[in-house]
């Protein structure tokens, strides 16, 4: 399940020299909102520096650029600072994310001594807990014994797509369907809960292509998930994705079109949340002029899991011109951004 080539190409536009920055302080702490007990409550996020992802070995999904943020130094002791850090920030808040620059269940990447010190940290101060995981270490014997510390505990994994060809040849992620599924399964059994990631416009799909894609992953995964959340690309420094983009030969995807998914996907019943990261920016999903409306309504349905604003929104809406662009979108592999790219042609200077 891996293209080999894609994979290499990949690779070399990963940076070799890492940056230097302190061990003992996370990537990043801030609060936000998120609904993981069934309502709109803030919730605390943090992003521990760690060695990264072990998949970065190999190579990195198209659209990853987490590895700008890991450090090859990172010792159980730096993490146990990074965690002190961490409560010390938390106050009153009961809801917690936790993200790594990889899967925080890789014993390697985040070891089990630190592992174990930040659950005794944070027992009886956190209700609910979402972690990230690639699949390979969601295993009973890894995970099982997380439940002693009487934590509810919700498990993202990256599924991206149930397509195992777009997995492979778009993503370049190294797992299939059915691993997500046996995940899946783990994790039903130990009575945690999933949250699925699934990628709105992976690279050489055209939009019309990947809505069709994100709505049946919906439909594939969800009787699997606690709940969906669809992540519009966003431009990571140092990716495929931003070195196609660079050239013109990426357009993001517009909130016209995760509008569509989500007000769709609400016949599959499924919890499906969408909150973009960079949205309306230029790195971040966006239509041709910004609409800051369409973007709060998209997070406002997301949270309450009400869309009727949205549909309002939609239907009253010329889109006229969107469905023309992608309609003449369909027929590229690459999915040419049209400004971007006559600014290039007029530099001379698009090469593949
Ligand atoms: S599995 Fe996750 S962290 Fe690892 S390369 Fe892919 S997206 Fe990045």
């Amino acid at each position: 399940m891996i293209n080999r080539e894609f994979a290499s190409s990949i690779k070399k536009l990963m940076p070799r020299e890492q940056r230097s920055s302190d061990p003992d302080v996370p990537v990043s702490m801030w609060r936000e909102k998120d609904r993981l007990r069934g309502y709109p409550e803030t919730t605390m996020v943090v992003i521990f520096k760690t060695t990264g992802c072990s998949w970065y070995g190999f190579s990195s999904c198209s659209m990853c650029g987490y590895f700008n943020d890991v450090s090859k130094d990172i010792r159980s002791d730096n993490l146990k600072k990074q965690i002190d850090a961490l409560s010390s920030t938390l106050d009153d808040v009961r809801v917690l994310k936790v993200f790594t620059s990889g899967s925080f269940l890789d014993p390697i990447e985040f070891p089990l001594d630190a592992r174990n010190y930040f659950f005794s940290t944070l027992k009886g101060r956190v209700d609910k807990l979402l972690i990230e995981s690639r699949t390979e270490y969601i295993t009973e014997s890894n995970i099982g014994y997380l439940r002693d510390y009487g934590i509810p505990i919700r498990i993202a994994i990256g599924l991206e797509s149930a397509n195992d060809r777009i997995m492979k040849d778009s993503i370049n992620k190294g797992s299939t369907f059915a691993k997500f599924v046996s995940s899946a399964e783990i994790i039903k059994k130990l009575n945690y809960e999933l949250r699925t990631y699934l990628l709105f416009k992976p690279l050489f799909l055209s939009e019309e292509a990947s809505i069709a894609d994100t709505l049946d992953s919906i439909e594939k995964s969800g009787k699997y998930s606690t709940d969906i959340s669809v992540n519009p690309m966003n431009i990571q420094r140092n990716t495929m994705v931003e070195h196609l983009w660079k050239k013109g030969l990426y357009r993001l995807p517009r909130l016209w079109s995760l509008a569509r998914i989500l007000l769709e996907a609400r016949k599959y019943g499924h919890q499906v949340v969408s909150y973009p990261t960079g949205g309306n920016k230029e790195r971040g999903i966006h239509n041709n002029r910004p609409d800051p409306e369409l973007l709060q309504l998209i997070y406002d349905g997301s949270l309450n899991q009400d869309f009727s604003g949205l549909e309002q929104y939609y239907n009253a809406a010329d889109k006229s011109n969107y469905f023309e662009i992608l309609d003449a979108e369909k027929v590229n592999l690459f999915q040419p951004d049209y400004e971007k790219l006559i600014g290039r042609i007029s530099d001379a200077s698009v090469v593949i």
